[in-house]
C-alpha cells in the first residue's frame, strides 16, 4: 500500500529524516514511535504530501508520489492541527469528509449517520461542537477522516489530548474498528503504550533513522539497541562481559541466557526478572522508591538502590511489595535477562 523508499529530508545541514525504508501492507496498522524531534511528524509530512522530500520516493500502491499534491493522494489526516469546525455541527464537520465526492443530499447525510454510529456517536449529528467532550470530539474527527474511505487513513498523535483512562478505551476501539473496516494505518505517537495496543507492527525512530521495527512482541521482547530498550522504560540497562552462563556485571553475576556469545556485551535486566529474596540470599539493595501501577493490575514497581552498582527496577506484586527503606535481597532470573546487540 505504501512504500518510502530512501526518503530524506534535511534542514539545513540536519535531516530530519536520513534515507528512511518502511512500508506498510493493505489492512497493516503501523505506529511510528518516537521521542520528540526524530522526525515523526516530518514523515508523515512526506507521506501526506504536505513535504518534499529532498531524495527518495514514496509510492501509494505501487505508484511515485513525486508531484501528486497532498488532497490527490486518497488519504485520510487526523491530525493535531486538523481542528474540527466549531461553528459547524457534528454531522456538518463529517461531511466536510464528503464534499469531495459528488454525493447527493440525502446520500450524505445517511453517510454521516452511518459514519457516527461507526465511531460511536450514534444520533449526535446536531450536536454543537463546543459542547462535546475531548473524546467526542476525537470520534467526530476520526469520522470525518474515515467519510472519504481513504486508502490509507494517517493519524498524528490521535489521542494525545485526552486523558488516560479514555485513552485506554478508545485505543481498543480504534484497533477493532480498524480491523471491521479493513482500514490501512499509519499513526504516529510518542506514547509506546498507545502504539504497542494499536499496532501491527511498530517503528520506532531515533534522529530521522528507523531505530527498530516489528511487531510489539518482537520488539518488547528484543529491543535492537540501548537507545530502544530506553526508551521503552527499561532502565536496568549495563555493560557486562559474558562467559558460559554467567556475566559479571556492576551487580555481581547474572545468569544469561544458554547460547549467549561471550565477550563484552550490554545487558537489560526486565523488572519482572529481579526478584527479591532474603536480604542475605543476594545482592543487599535498599528500597528506596515504590510506586503502585493501578489500573487493572496489581503489580508494583520498585527501585532499589544496590550495595554495589547502578540502581535497580523491580516489579512485584502488591502483596510482596516491601515497604520503602527496607532492607531486602536480589537474585535475576535469566528468563528475564537480554543481551542487546551493540550499538553501532
Ligand atoms: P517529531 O515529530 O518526532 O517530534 P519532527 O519530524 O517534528 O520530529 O522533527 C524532526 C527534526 O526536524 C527536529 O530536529 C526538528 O527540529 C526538525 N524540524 C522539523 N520541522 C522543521 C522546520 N520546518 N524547520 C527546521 N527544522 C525542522
Amino acid at each position: 500500500m505504501l512504500r518510502l523508499e530512501g526518503v530524506t529530508v534535511r534542514y539545513g545541514a540536519r535531516a530530519a529524516l536520513d534515507a528512511v525504508d518502511l512500508t506498510v501492507a493493505a489492512h497493516e496498522t503501523v505506529c511510528v514511535l518516537g521521542p520528540s524531534g526524530s522526525g515523526k511528524s516530518t514523515l508523515l509530512r512526506v507521506v501526506a504530501g504536505l513535504q518534499q522530500p529532498d531524495a527518495g520516493r514514496v509510492r501509494l500502491s505501487g505508484r511515485d508520489q513525486a508531484g501528486v499534491p497532498a488532497h490527490r493522494r486518497g488519504l485520510g489526516l487526523m491530525f493535531q492541527d486538523h481542528q474540527l469546525f466549531p461553528q459547524r455541527d457534528a454531522g456538518a464537520n463529517v461531511a466536510f469528509g464528503l464534499e469531495m465526492r459528488r454525493l447527493g443530499r440525502q446520500a450524505v447525510e445517511e453517510r454521516v449517520v452511518e459514519l457516527l454510529d461507526l465511531v460511536g456517536l450514534p444520533g449526535a449529528a446536531r450536536r454543537a461542537i463546543p459542547s462535546l467532550s475531548g473524546g467526542e470530539q476525537q470520534r467526530v474527527a476520526l469520522a470525518r477522516a474515515l467519510a472519504p474511505e481513504p486508502r490509507l487513513l494517517m493519524l498524528d498523535e490521535p489521542l494525545g489530548q485526552l486523558d488516560r483512562g479514555l485513552r485506554e478505551r478508545l485505543v481498543v476501539e480504534l484497533r477493532a474498528l480498524f480491523r471491521r473496516l479493513g482500514t490501512t494505518v499509519l499513526a504516529v505517537t510518542h506514547d509506546q503504550g498507545e502504539a504497542f495496543a494499536l499496532a501491527d507492527r511498530v517503528v520506532v525512530m531515533r534522529d530521522g533513522r528507523i531505530a527498530q521495527a516489528g511487531t510489539p512482541l518482537e520488539v518488547w521482547r528484543r529491543p535492537a539497541s540501548e537507545f530502544v530498550a530506553r526508551f521503552l522504560g527499561f532502565d536496568n540497562v549495563v555493560r557486562a562481559d559474558v562467559a558460559g552462563r554467567t556475566a559479571v556485571t556492576p551487580w555481581g553475576p547474572v545468569p544469561v541466557p544458554d547460547g549467549t556469545p561471550g565477550g563484552p556485551r550490554t545487558l537489560l535486566v526486565r523488572p519482572t526478572g529481579v526478584r527479591l529474596t532474603a536480604p542475605a540470599d543476594g545482592l543487599p539493595c535498599r528500597v528506596t522508591g515504590r510506586t503502585f501501577r493501578g489500573g487493572a493490575s496489581s503489580s508494583v514497581a520498585l527501585l532499589l538502590a544496590p550495595e554495589q552498582g547502578p540502581p535497580l527496577e523491580a516489579s512485584c506484586d502488591l502483596r510482596d511489595a516491601p515497604d520503602t527503606d527496607a532492607e531486602v535481597g536480589v537474585a535475576f532470573a535469566a528468563d528475564d535477562v537480554v543481551v542487546l546487540p551493540e550499538e553501532r
